[in-house]
């Protein structure tokens, strides 16, 4: 069966040239890099190398590169090693559509005494900068507000965002996971003092990821233990992944191009071949302010789960807006903030891509969704009829 795997923002297949330089440190290439023997020269080095390759894909120096696990654990650890050094600041400023990384969080540190505010988002996924300004207050220990959204590809504009904050003195942190190797960020340019991405997202494997410390940023690690990356996270360094993660940010600037030009054209290709073959689909999100690789289309009076299982069972691998979890189908927090309605929410489908992606990718996709939609459509017309009478009252 033909495989079209359009779920990129969910996992990336690992590049070859990325699997490639990892072999060696699996086997030969062992030694701890903190060793003071040949053995852990050999892999320092590396490690150095790759370090520098990671800093050049977004701007910064190496110093200011820790390597993590994952995007998750960059983001808690900005967050809560942000907030032990301001013990006397108890407000946190944040937005109703982040991702669970750093969402669960604030819910989790708001029944431990702090106050979160979650500024709101329009129709479109777009925040009111005013609304940031306004909820600013001497009380602020941290602002966190992801660069792009994981299910919508929505970019909020983080340069000014970083500007308003800073003139207010306070720590501002960026999830970056989705917006890394998508579009370009610099941070020579950005007023940010934290930036969290993952390995899985830019082909490389599971289990590594970076957060970005500005040089100055007051910071407390999540992990305490050794000396590792400069005593801001203690652990044996995870060598492989490492360098693995370093020819994925090389591999990721020199696509960047590929990935604004020719991903673009096949998502818009994807999003607009399918708003003209299916009726009553829209598209979720700014389409000004977007990721290359990223299009949410609500597909109205079907279930988002229903499509992605016929989808899975031709091969074509995507992702819903809702969490269907503990039993209930409750559409994405994201769609529902932005107030997409039930009905549409519903019917859900991200499609992801990547520079591994084809034309014929598209095509396939073209010529198989539309009639899984009519055929789901045809067989709930009570539903339909349902929803668009309800609609009417
Ligand atoms: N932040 C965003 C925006 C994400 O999309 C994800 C993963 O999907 C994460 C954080 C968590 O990253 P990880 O899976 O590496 O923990």
């Amino acid at each position: 069966m033909r495989t079209v795997y359009v779920d990129n923002n969910a996992t990336t297949q690992v590049a070859p040239e990325v699997f490639e330089v990892m072999k060696p440190f699996f086997h030969d290439l062992y030694g701890n890099p903190s060793s003071m023997h040949f053995k852990g020269g050999e892999v320092q080095k590396t490690s150095v190398e790759a370090r520098e390759k990671v800093a050049d894909l977004i701007g910064a120096s190496p110093d200011e590169i820790v390597f993590t696990s994952c995007g998750t654990e960059g983001d808690n650890a900005a967050i809560r090693g942000t907030l032990e050094n301001y013990p006397g600041k108890r407000h946190i400023i944040s937005t109703r559509v982040e991702h669970p990384a750093v969402w669960t969080l604030c819910k989790y540190l708001e029944k431990r005494g702090y106050r979160v505010t979650m500024l709101s988002v329009d129709r479109e996924g777009r925040l009111d900068l005013d609304e940031l300004r306004a909820a600013i207050s001497d009380n602020t220990a941290l602002v966190s507000i992801m660069y792009a959204n994981n299910e919508t590809g929505v970019t909020f504009p983080i340069e000014e965002i970083g500007q308003i904050v800073k003139s207010r003195g306070i720590p501002f942190h960026t999830d970056g996971v989705q917006a890394v190797g998508k579009i370009p960020l610099d941070m020579k340019r950005i007023t940010v003092d934290m930036l969290s991405f993952s390995g899985h997202k830019v082909h490389a494997p599971k289990g590594i990821g970076v957060l970005y410390i500005r040089r100055g940023t007051k910071f407390s690690p999540l992990l305490i233990g050794g000396h590792q990356e400069k005593g801001r996270r203690g652990g044996t360094e995870n060598i492989p992944y490492i360098v693995g993660l370093g020819k994925a940010c090389q591999l990721a600037a020199r696509h960047l191009e590929e990935e604004n030009n020719r991903v673009r054209f096949m998502r818009d290709k994807l999003e607009q071949g399918l708003l003209e073959r299916i009726p009553d689909t829209l598209v979720n999100g700014d389409r000004e302010h977007r990721l290359p690789n990223t299009v949410s289309l609500s597909f109205e009076y079907v279930e988002g789960e229903s499509i992605l299982l016929l989808l899975s069972n031709l091969g074509i691998c995507a992702s819903s807006g809702s969490a269907c979890t503990s039993g209930s189908l409750e559409p994405s927090h994201v769609l529902r903030a932005m107030g997409i309605p039930f009905t549409a929410a519903h019917g859900s489908i991200r499609f992801s891509l990547s520079i591994y992606n084809t034309e014929e990718d598209i095509d396939y996709i073209l010529e198989q969704l539309p009639p899984i939609i009519e055929k789901l459509r045809d067989i709930s017309p009570f539903w339909r009829d349902y929803i668009k009478a309800s609609s009417k009252q």
